[in-house]
């Protein structure tokens, strides 16, 4: 039998939140790769070989499901949220690089609803107009990367999401990221954390720029910083469908 790769998002934790597609390729597979939390939410079942992996070994674990695959094995690649969102999609295909027997290999990219989109729609509409969308760690890229994309987001007046906001082994870059958003926004804007969003510890809260503590973050939360239009109505958060 030919084996093949798929590379599938969960969505962010609701087992409602996978897309039908991604179960039932789940449901065919005879092997799941993953960072172990996410392993550890597809069900066990005979037939099937869980690989929890830990988090900093992106490629080993993209060059093990490919050699798995090529060897016949039937392998879903499992990232949380969308795996083209700061994710294992970008290092299956980094590990594509100058091997021409894994790129003829069946691969598919299977999308699923990310953690911005979920927080955006638990707290009303924030991401209602054009936004973007920056990872706040340092692991990949260098922090002066991280600033000028910030200041450069923040005068374009886009809404903004940070994904991996702080961590315990980089606490100050939040705060520092905070410092920026401040100048350059001012300390009326609205900021939502939304912390495990679609699990039963999903909290929400928006507060102004001003009142923002950098201990509000954790690597649980999606932060969400609106536009210069973003506003609360009733219970809500949401950017208007025009700029001004
Ligand atoms: N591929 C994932 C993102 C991985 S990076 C996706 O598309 O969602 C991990 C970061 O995602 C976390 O630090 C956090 O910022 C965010 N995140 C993932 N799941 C979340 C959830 N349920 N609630 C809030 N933020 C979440």
């Amino acid at each position: 039998m030919s084996g093949w790769l798929a590379i599938a998002g969960l969505g962010p934790g609701d087992d409602r939140l996978v897309t039908p597609e991604v179960s039932q390729v789940l449901a065919q597979a005879t092997d799941v790769v993953g960072y172990i939390p996410y392993v550890a939410r597809v069900a066990p079942r005979p037939g099937l070989s869980l690989h929890p992996s830990d988090n900093r070994v992106e490629l080993d674990r993209a060059r093990a499901a490919l050699e798995m695959a090529s060897a016949g094995r039937r392998v879903v690649v499992v990232s949380s949220g969308d795996p083209g969102v700061f994710a294992m999609a970008s290092a299956v295909f980094e590990a594509l690089e100058g091997r021409e027997d894994w790129q003829a290999l069946d691969i598919r990219v299977l999308p699923g609803i990310t953690a911005m989109l979920a927080a955006a729609a638990a707290a009303g509409a924030p991401l209602g107009h054009d936004f973007c969308c920056i990872n706040l760690s340092d692991n990949l890229k260098p922090w002066s990367v991280i600033e000028t994309r910030l200041r450069h987001a923040a005068r374009a007046d886009f809404a903004m999401a940070f994904y991996n906001p702080r961590s315990a082994s980089r606490p100050e870059g939040f705060a520092k990221a905070l410092t920026t958003l401040r100048e350059e926004c001012g300390p009326d804007r609205l900021i939502t954390f939304a912390r495990a969003v679609s699990t039963p510890e999903q909290r929400l809260t928006t507060v102004s720029l001003g009142e923002a503590m950098p201990e509000m973050a954790d690597m649980r939360t999606v932060v969400i910083v609106g536009n210069s239009a973003t506003r609360r109505v009733g219970p809500w958060v949401y950017s208007p469908r025009s700029a001004r």
